[in-house]
């Protein structure tokens, strides 16, 4: 009104509120996804934006008949979004209920305006800031509608990069993390000049335990396995699974001390058995150990510890082999 003082009529005002519906109901159909669930209703919404568009052209075209229905028809459907939300609450989305309570004021507020321009209302100062009020608790309650839903992304998303380091089946680090991890361990003990060691451990005839008593079997001992690894070491050692029944375990400590606890490891595992049915089934690890020198990088080391794995299989499996260089 201050900018077109002398030429203000309906065309602005009819522009400008297609223009406020299209952004409003393209704004309502990505927050609510109503495409992806709500296939049907969103053409209804589809409609919205089109009969937005008729609009346009009728104020720029200066059809007046023609935009007051558009302008009427758009009115009656704003109703629709509101249906929309609950609908998707009804289908689990809490922030579409939130959604729906926010765009509920905006909807009261433009049938009092409406009401109030026909002449239904009294001119008075409730319903000249009424509509103003419930348009701006909309945008209030929409603000939180967004708030809910950045919030429960972001759970989402954390959840999801906490599930991208784990290997599902055993629940322990999966190879990826086991890099990530194992690098940074190494320069801090380089830093501190702390001794650190790389294990690598193989389950001796895997294969024939998948042969006899089945895939899932094995799966079950590749379980049990982990479980019991991890009940041995401490947090700030870096266990994973490195391949399908290949372990990795990076650990801080004298070689004396790592030597100690790969016995024990494979002493722990030798005494497992798992149960099936009523049969009792054991199996054995091997394990190949090498010590942190200052020569060799992580990739040295991993050389290291498979040689040494490599011999501790060539030397008749369930044993600690240790590389020597
Ligand atoms: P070795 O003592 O020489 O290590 O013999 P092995 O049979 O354990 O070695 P090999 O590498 O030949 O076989 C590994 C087997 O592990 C083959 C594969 O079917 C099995 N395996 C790999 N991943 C999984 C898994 O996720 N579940 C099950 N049940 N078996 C797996
Ligand atoms: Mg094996
Ligand atoms: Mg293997």
């Amino acid at each position: 009104q201050f900018l077109l003082r002398d030429h203000f009529d309906w065309h602005y005002m009819s522009i400008a509120g297609a223009f406020s519906i299209i952004a409003g109901t393209w704004f309502a159909r990505a927050f609510l996804q109503s495409r992806k669930h709500l296939p049907r209703f969103d053409y209804a919404l589809i409609v919205m934006l089109v009969n937005a568009a008729v609009l346009v052209f009728a104020a720029v075209a200066g059809l007046t008949t023609l935009a007051v229905l558009s302008i009427t028809l758009a009115l009656l459907m704003y109703p629709l979004i509101v249906v929309a939300a609950l609908l998707r609450w009804r289908q689990g989305s809490q922030e579409a209920l939130v959604f729906a309570a926010g765009w509920a004021a905006l909807v009261v507020a433009l049938f009092a305006q409406a009401l109030r321009d026909l002449g239904f209302l009294p001119h008075d100062g409730v319903n000249y800031y009424g509509p103003l009020l419930g348009s701006f608790i909309e945008m209030i309650v929409i603000l939180f509608a967004l708030g809910m839903t950045l919030k429960r992304l972001e759970i989402a998303r954390s959840a999801a990069e906490q599930e991208a380091l784990i290997d599902p089946l055993t629940r322990t680090k999966n190879r990826r993390s086991f890099f990530r991890l194992a690098g940074s361990a190494l320069d801090r003990s380089r830093d501190r000049g702390a001794p650190i060691s790389l294990l690598m451990l193989d389950l001796d005839h895997f294969k024939a335990i998948n042969d006899t008593h089945g895939h899932p079997v094995g799966d079950q001992a590749l379980q049990a396995f982990a479980a019991a690894v991890e009940q041995q070491i401490r947090d700030d050692d870096v266990f994973a699974r490195v391949g399908g029944e290949e372990f990795a375990l990076m650990m801080v400590g004298s070689p004396k001390a790592v030597e100690q606890t790969a016995e024990r490891l494979r002493r722990v595992i030798s005494k497992l058995s798992i149960l099936t049915g009523d049969k009792e089934i054991g199996f054995t690890v091997s394990i190949g150990v090498a010590h942190y020198s200052d020569e060799a990088d992580i990739e040295a080391l991993l050389q290291h510890a498979d040689r040494a794995l490599y011999d501790a299989k060539q030397a008749g499996r369930d044993q600690v082999v240790v590389f020597a260089g």
